[in-house]
């Protein structure tokens, strides 16, 4: 082994990959990439330029010329389009239904993955989405597939946007991370699967800090396991 893993977090919405993936990428001292960010990118700059969803081809001549980014800075990890910073308006629950369209769209798909295997190909980073182990890195060293009942992830998106100060209520927010994996498992491309070979993790009853000792324990015996050539 001469390079570092590539560890692919796949999982519905609300599952905790976002917090699981930084956490695993900051203890590990690897590069952590949301490739939903960049689908909630592209989807912003949709709604921006007044391109329609249903235009394959008009997404795909929108992506061609869309830079999308990370920087960390001391308000954490934000996300880049263009040289804006668009962290707050991509979480918005408009852009979360549209992104659900956009991502089912080949021509997007197809460029988003060519950016997230430059972005990883050399190794030491996580990558948290739908396809990662299926269909980005399918020969990633290690594959985490994170599920948590539909209410609990529901309950959690709910807590995070009070947070910020979205206005939501509980039972729509519920609705709406149904609605999403409905849409994002039953989509023709790159349908929300888990990989044969992936590590489930189920964290309804678990907090974070379980769920990460549980992840650390699985890349040690991972990377035990390549060192001895198995
Ligand atoms: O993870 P997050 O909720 O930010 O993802 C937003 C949306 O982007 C998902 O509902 C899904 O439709 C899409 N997505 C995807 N493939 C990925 C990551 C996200 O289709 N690898």
């Amino acid at each position: 082994m001469t390079r570092e893993l590539i560890i692919a977090i796949d999982g519905p919405s609300g599952a905790g990959k976002s917090t699981l993936s930084r956490r695993l990428a900051a203890t590990l001292g690897y590069i952590n990439i949301d490739t939903g960010a960049m689908y909630r990118a592209v989807a912003l700059a949709a709604l921006r330029t007044g391109t329609d969803p249903g235009d394959e081809e008009a997404l795909e001549r929108l992506c061609a010329r869309l830079h999308i980014g990370f920087v960390r800075s001391e308000k954490g990890e934000r996300v880049l389009l263009e040289d804006e910073d668009v962290s707050s308006a991509i979480r918005t629950p408009e852009i979360s239904l549209l992104t659900s369209r956009i991502s089912a769209v080949a021509a997007v798909r197809r460029d988003l993955v060519r950016r997230q295997r430059d972005m990883g190909e050399e190794g030491g980073v996580v990558l948290e989405g739908r396809d990662i182990g299926t269909v980005v890195f399918p020969h990633a060293e290690v594959k985490f597939f994170l599920s948590a009942s539909a209410r609990e992830r529901g309950r959690r998106r709910f807590e995070e946007l009070q947070a910020k100060g979205v206005d939501v209520d509980l039972e729509q927010t519920i609705a709406e991370v149904e609605a999403r994996d409905a849409a994002d498992t039953a989509r023709e491309h790159a349908p929300l699967l888990q990989a044969p070979d992936a590590v489930v993790i189920d964290s309804t009853n678990l907090d974070i800090e379980e769920v990460l000792e549980k992840m650390l324990e699985i890349v040690e015996s991972r990377r035990v396991a390549l060192r001895a050539g198995r």
